[in-house]
């Protein structure tokens, strides 16, 4: 059987993965570009699926995992379009001006929703009924898949905008966020933590005191994940979490929060198999974008 061609963008805040893969995730050729302003980026990606259609064939559908916000509701009239993203030049820019001119279909969805997806189809998500993917980075965000479907609501989840308690006494930081100070965002992310102690945790050798703190904002976010949507499982990705000893903590405080009252199998004795990292490592965003693709193409 001859396999249609999905045209793919992960769209981050500091590059573009573009690739054209068939349905079954075989990537046939990939590309990076630096994420600029979009008259800047755009010309690049509509060069790149045009020579990648010249090569290998026309393009039956797009998938785009995206930053945000972004409007992801298909039956919006400005689907796919950046809404208040504080990222110069990309409020009202929108996928559909730079793929619109392959007449296939195109699914837009967000970074994090995508992560999730692959990690279910093909990662550490892999036989989850609900799957939830946290990334904990340059921002903080999850996604939550159910039964292969990307949630949502009238728009994509902002967990990263959780206001978790916060100890000044332990914790003076006011928090990073434009918008509500100490969220989990303003307390947590890579940039907050930079502001906080000048460097990331990695750098500072991961002291632990300094990681105990970090994942008991990580940790409220992970209890309230299992309280409002039960999940099978648990992802952290993220550049914050790679810091030594972080994942284990998250895990510690986790289960400390949740103080035994849900109990399920999922929620396995220090919670080892319930919050893991990632199993695609930074290919999870591609591979989800390139399977929303394939479900736009089905449509
Ligand atoms: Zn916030």
């Amino acid at each position: 059987m001859v396999q249609r061609l999905i045209g793919a963008i992960e769209a981050g805040g500091t590059k573009f993965v573009l690739a054209v893969a068939r349905e079954d995730g075989t990537i046939l050729r990939e590309a990076r570009i630096a994420t600029r302003t979009p008259d800047e980026c755009f010309p690049e990606v509509a060069q790149f699926f045009r020579e990648a259609a010249a090569a290998h064939g026309p393009l039956a559908s797009f998938g785009v995992a995206s930053f945000g916000p972004i409007d992801i509701d298909p039956a919006s009239s400005t689907y796919g379009t950046f809404t208040t993203t504080p990222k110069p030049g990309w409020a009202g820019a929108r996928f559909h001006d730079v793929l619109g001119e392959f007449g296939a279909p195109i699914a837009v969805d967000t970074d994090v929703n995508g992560a999730a997806l692959g990690e279910w189809l093909k990662g550490a998500g892999q036989g989850c009924t609900t799957l939830a993917y946290t990334t904990v980075g340059t921002g903080i965000g999850t996604g939550v898949v159910h039964k292969g479907a990307p949630l949502m609501g009238f728009s994509h989840y902002e967990s990263g905008h959780i206001q978790p308690p916060r100890d000044a006494a332990v914790d003076p930081f006011l928090g990073a966020c434009p918008f509500h100070g100490d969220c989990l965002e303003g307390l947590a992310a890579g940039p907050a933590i930079a502001a906080r102690w000048g460097q990331s945790l990695s750098e500072l050798g991961s002291p632990p005191e300094k990681v105990e703190l970090i994942a008991g904002y990580v940790a409220h976010l992970a209890a309230s994940l299992v309280l409002l949507h039960m999940p099978d499982r648990l992802i952290f990705g993220g550049g914050v979490m790679k810091a030594p000893g972080l994942l284990q903590a998250v895990r510690r405080q986790t289960e400390r929060k949740l103080a035994g009252y849900v109990r399920a199998p999922q929620l396995d004795p220090g919670l080892e198999q319930f919050i893991v990292a990632p199993g695609l490592g930074d290919h999870a965003g591609i591979t989800g974008a390139i399977e929303l693709g394939r479900i736009a193409a089905d449509q």
